[in-house]
């Protein structure tokens, strides 16, 4: 595989850009090989600036549901920027997008936009401990919120593979208002809500953990969140910026059918534009300036480009039938890669909810953090490395997940399969 475009694109980008790139694990430093560079994308394909062609798992990390370059969400963008791209004054595109995700997502009455997913957690959390006037938070190891400061204590995603437990610029104020527990372990927040509620503002988790692998919630836990924190006034958070309109229209709440108070949303939401949005309950949200006090703002929020994208990916989304399709070949590619690593004798994890999955490489069950990080790191490297010289793109960490989207075909799944083969009996 001929990469010298994006090795040499990459010896210049580190001269100009701290480690070459504008997000870390795009850096491919826990696989060890140099970052591809990439020209173009289109459906399931993504394709490099020396020309080699990938089936895409990545996604964007989440946002391609229906795939890159989509071109109902294109022709609509493009006679958006007709328009003019921001106004700073409100639209009325941004009072559809709100109606459409009041509709979509069960638990949410109000909803305000911002430009990324931190963004929305940073301001959700804002917004709980403004309205119940408490401070503690309660998130669970492995779960990514984002970057901002009370949220980077135990993350997953690119902390995980770059082993910083904490960032550095983080100070111990902003570290010791949150609080870590172990990812599906009710009794320990049952514990820690039973003597502390007076102190907690909020429970934020990932539904489904997706930035640790691939978690799922163990039956009862989620609703057992609900439960207690109901019972003594913390606000619950669900962090649906990967399983918002990804598990279903209606998120991971409604596929597990548990309302949390707020809901964060990012990646899909803006069609591959950047974009988040937080929302919940109307008597939480209208404690928002400038209605309550809470202060939250943006220049770009809701703009009409990322709008317009949201909007139109939303209304292709509204089909039932998307999310059936994306089910089958979620499940035609996570038990295709089972079967290829039994073949192979290769001791492995396997765990998906729809189009979302994850092959852990460890002989015993992952349901938490802890579990998760058992995993043959190496084994991983070795896979991933395989696979990428076979022309599949898949994210280069064991802790992230795979997406498959809309656009995939049941041939692209099958080649992906025949390649997993050979790379899983190469380890
Ligand atoms: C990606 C992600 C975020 C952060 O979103 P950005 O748009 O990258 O800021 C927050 N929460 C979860 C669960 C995510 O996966």
């Amino acid at each position: 595989m001929n990469i010298s475009r994006s090795q040499e694109l990459f010896k210049q980008a580190q001269q100009v850009i701290p480690g070459g790139v504008n997000s870390p694990v795009r850096a491919f430093k826990s696989v060890g090989l140099t970052p591809l560079f990439i020209a173009k994308a289109k459906g399931s394909k993504i394709y490099d600036v020396d020309g080699n062609e990938y089936i895409d798992y990545v996604a964007s990390w989440g946002p391609m549901i229906l795939g890159h370059a989509n071109d109902e969400i294109n022709t609509a963008v493009r006679a958006a920027l007709e328009n003019g791209t921001s106004f700073g004054a409100p639209t009325e595109l941004e009072v559809e997008m709100a109606k459409a995700v009041v509709d979509a997502v069960p638990s949410i009455e109000k909803v305000r936009m911002v430009s990324s997913g931190t963004e929305a957690t940073m301001s959700a959390i804002r917004l709980a401990r403004g309205f119940t006037g408490r401070s503690k938070l309660v998130k669970f190891e492995g779960c990514y919120h984002g970057h901002s400061d009370s949220l980077l204590v135990q993350a997953g995603s690119g902390v995980t593979t770059l082993g910083l437990p904490d960032s550095p610029g983080v100070t111990k104020g902003a570290a010791q208002d949150t609080i870590n527990l172990p990812y599906n372990d009710l009794a320990a927040v049952e514990k820690l809500i039973r003597e502390e509620h007076e102190n907690i503002a909020a429970v934020i988790i990932e539904p489904i953990a997706g930035n640790a692998g691939v978690i799922p919630p163990k039956d009862g836990f989620l609703a057992g969140l609900r439960k207690i924190t109901q019972e003594h006034g913390e606000v619950l958070i669900f962090d649906e910026v990967i399983t918002g309109f990804r598990v279903g229209y209606g998120g991971a709440q409604q596929y597990y059918n548990v309302m949390p108070d707020l809901t964060c949303l990012g990646k899909i939401i803006g069609g591959g534009f950047p974009v988040g949005a937080f929302g919940g309950r109307a008597d939480i949200m209208d404690a928002i300036a400038p209605v309550g006090a809470v202060y939250q703002a943006g220049t770009l929020s809701g703009n009409p480009i990322a709008m317009t994208a949201g909007l139109t990916l939303l209304n292709i989304l509204k089909n039932p039938a998307v999310y059936e399709q994306l089910d089958k070949t979620g499940a035609r590619f996570s038990d295709g890669l089972k079967s290829a690593a039994a073949e192979a004798g290769i001791a492995a994890q396997f765990t998906r909810v729809g189009s979302l999955s994850c092959m852990f490489f460890t002989d015993e069950p992952v349901f938490d953090y802890q579990s998760a990080k058992k995993s043959d790191t190496a084994r991983f490297g070795a896979y991933f490395k395989s696979m990428l010289e076979q022309g599949i793109n898949l994210a280069p960490s064991q802790f992230e997940a795979s997406f498959v989207s809309a656009a995939h075909t049941e041939d692209d799944i099958d080649r992906t399969i025949e390649a997993a083969r050979t790379a899983l009996k190469s380890l």
